[in-house]
């Protein structure tokens, strides 16, 4: 398209979220604009699972080899108990289906680097969203969204009542019982997992309820007391533990968006990933549904005639899946976090006796999900899979 011809459109926020939106609107034509408040990209956070569903918005935005080649495809994915015996495994899919773990700085990175270099604006913090330019307004600015609150929706995050340490482990401390699996051990109240990153490591994610973490503290004491807490877990929980360079521990205490609350536009402007539809990180689905709205509202502003259709046609599609997701994460909050003995053991006989097929059938509803086909954006083809 002639470059004097493309419609502007500003994102605010530079996360997952607003880096795939510019990418999407970018590759469909617009001229985009991210603001971000930071002075730098964030590329913390950690680990990140990419399951099926987001892996094939990545090849629709023209980043899924860079992606795959920065990340370790996982062969299965284990829960087990502290003792390390074994509640249930599941096979991945072989092929494309397989989920990818990935350190999130490679994943922005891969994102940041698709984008023309003058669409991101840094250091560039958004009060005042009425002066935006532009035909479209995507807030991709996370759970405490100023554009959610900016249009009135009175919506507020909601604490979750727990906490998640994160941090990447440095290769070469473990092994993990499996270097291709992501393990969950579920004990009372309590989780830990740990996520292969082949070279790079092993991303750790631990939580707990906050009335047993207590409020944030220093990195140090913090760790102290994940070491503690998971002392008598099996190997190789305790030595990564071990091995966390406290500098590098993330806290985060869980918040939500109640599900099904958010209106995803008004106007001119629409929402995307946390500031629309922030769940509780159990299903692993946050960045990935943030990918999912990028290419949606991509497709919808190319195939209908005005923005406000699109925008409309956008919030239809996506307003069901995220609520019903974030539902389903949710409810897998409140098993993991059981803390009466009895409830725990009928919980790890009722996952232990689910067979696989359940299982798989339980998450198809998430992995299956595949983006809208838009003519004018560059497709990869996904290899492997059947249509
Ligand atoms: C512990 C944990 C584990 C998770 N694991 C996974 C996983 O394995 N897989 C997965 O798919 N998802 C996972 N998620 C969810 C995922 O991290 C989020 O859903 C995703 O990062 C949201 O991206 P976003 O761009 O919508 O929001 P954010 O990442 O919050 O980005 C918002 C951006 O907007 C900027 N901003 C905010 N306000 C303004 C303003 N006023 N002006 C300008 N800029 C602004 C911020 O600085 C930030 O850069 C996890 C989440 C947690 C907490």
């Amino acid at each position: 398209m002639d470059p004097l011809t493309r419609r502007p459109a500003t994102v605010v926020g530079g996360g997952i979220g607003g880096l795939a939106t510019a990418l999407a609107l970018q590759r469909t034509g617009w001229e985009v604009t991210v603001r971000e408040r930071r002075t730098s990209l964030d590329r913390g956070g950690a680990g990140l699972v990419l399951w099926p569903n987001a892996l094939r918005c990545l090849d629709l935005l023209g980043v899924g080899d860079a992606v795959r080649q920065a990340g370790t495809a996982l062969d299965g994915v284990a829960i087990r108990r502290p003792d390390g015996r074994p509640v249930s495994s599941l096979v991945t899919e072989p092929g494309a289906r397989r989920p990818l773990a990935i350190l999130r700085a490679d994943l922005v990175d891969a994102l940041a680097g698709a984008l023309e270099p003058s669409v991101l604006t840094l250091d560039a913090t958004v009060s005042d969203i009425e002066s935006l330019p532009g035909d479209l307004v995507v807030g991709a600015d996370g759970l405490r969204s100023t554009v959610r609150r900016a249009l009135g929706v009175a919506v507020e995050p909601a604490s979750r009542g727990y906490t998640v340490w994160r941090a990447v482990v440095p290769p070469g401390v473990g092994p993990l019982a499996d270097p291709r699996e992501l393990c969950e051990t579920w004990g009372a109240g309590v989780r830990v997992g740990t996520v292969p990153l082949g070279g790079r490591g092993t991303y750790l994610y631990a939580s707990a309820p906050l009335s047993a973490a207590g409020p944030a503290r220093t990195a140090e004491t913090e760790l102290a007391w994940l070491r503690r807490r998971f002392a008598d877990w099996h190997a190789p929980v305790p030595a990564l533990l071990r091995a966390i360079e406290p500098s590098t521990l993330l806290r985060h205490d869980v918040a939500d968006l109640p599900p099904g609350r958010v209106p995803l536009h008004r106007g001119r402007y629409s929402l995307v990933g946390d500031a629309g539809h922030a769940m509780e990180p159990n299903l692993g689905q946050g960045a990935g549904l943030a990918l999912e709205d990028a290419v949606v509202l991509a497709h919808a502003l190319t195939v209908e005639p005005s923005v406000a259709g699109a925008l409309s046609t956008y919030d239809d599609h996506r307003a069901p899946r995220v609520a019903s997701l974030a539902r389903q994460s949710r409810r897998i909050g409140q098993l993991s976090r059981l803390t009466q003995p009895h409830l725990v053991a009928l919980r790890d006989a009722a996952m232990r006796m689910t067979p696989d097929r359940a299982t798989r059938r339980a998450s198809a509803a998430a992995h299956d999900w595949r983006p809208p086909a838009t003519p004018h954006v560059h497709t990869h083809p996904t290899a492997q899979e059947p249509a």
